[in-house]
């Protein structure tokens, strides 16, 4: 299971996004892109990770992952940095377990997520944040980045202290070997594995927004 499937079956539960069969993913939402999905224009920098705003339904209907969309965290660990980013906040969330930070932007993060902060799979990490006018629409920002980071690292978007940013949607949490407690991850990958609510793979249609 990749990173972006267990997180997708929490937010799938937590937002009740019944029949959900694809994210919507326009080119420039996905990893590495260079360009901006919302107006075509270059990235000040490779896209860190993926931008999820919208979803297709078992009956190909859109939905909206829209402002106020919950997001809540797979993989247990502590809150290292809660920095601003231009659309809200960005949440850093290291989880030695799987040797993972998992970052969460464009958020109003929810009370108690502050550096320090201990947190469990499922935790509510915040909200997506409203637009601001500056063109971007709503949206969750999804990074995931191989390393460690503690809470007075002072890490952010412009220092992720040698973090390497990997593809959410490619790493895969069965294949990791930098486990430090194999026994808690793997009943965690059981526990996901046994939830048949939700498809075990998720396609991505790469698709281009209307107009
Ligand atoms: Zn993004």
């Amino acid at each position: 299971m990749t990173y972006l499937e267990a997180l997708t079956r929490m937010l799938a539960a937590a937002n009740h996004m019944h029949g959900f069969s694809s994210w919507v993913l326009p080119e420039g939402a996905g990893f590495n892109a260079v360009l901006n999905w919302w107006n075509g224009r270059e990235r000040p920098r490779p896209h860190e990770g993926m931008d999820l705003f919208c979803w297709r339904d078992v009956d190909g209907g859109r939905k909206d992952f829209g402002a106020g969309s919950l997001a809540v965290c797979p993989l247990a660990g502590t809150v290292v940095s809660v920095c601003p980013d231009f659309l809200g906040a960005s949440v850093f969330i290291a989880s030695p377990d799987f040797g993972l930070i998992q970052i969460f932007g464009h958020l109003r993060p929810a009370e108690g997520i502050r550096p320090g902060a201990k947190i469990g799979e499922g935790t509510l990490v915040g909200t997506v944040a409203p637009a601001t006018g500056n063109g971007a629409r709503p949206h969750l920002h999804v990074s995931l980045a191989t390393g460690t980071a503690h809470a007075d690292d002072g890490i952010d978007w412009d220092n992720l202290q040698g973090l390497t940013l990997v593809n959410p949607g490619g790493w895969d949490l069965a294949g990791m070997r930098r486990s430090v407690e194999k026994r808690r991850a793997q009943c965690f990958l059981n526990r996901m594995t046994a939830d048949s609510a939700f498809p075990d793979t998720i396609s991505h249609t790469g698709e281009k927004l209307p107009g």
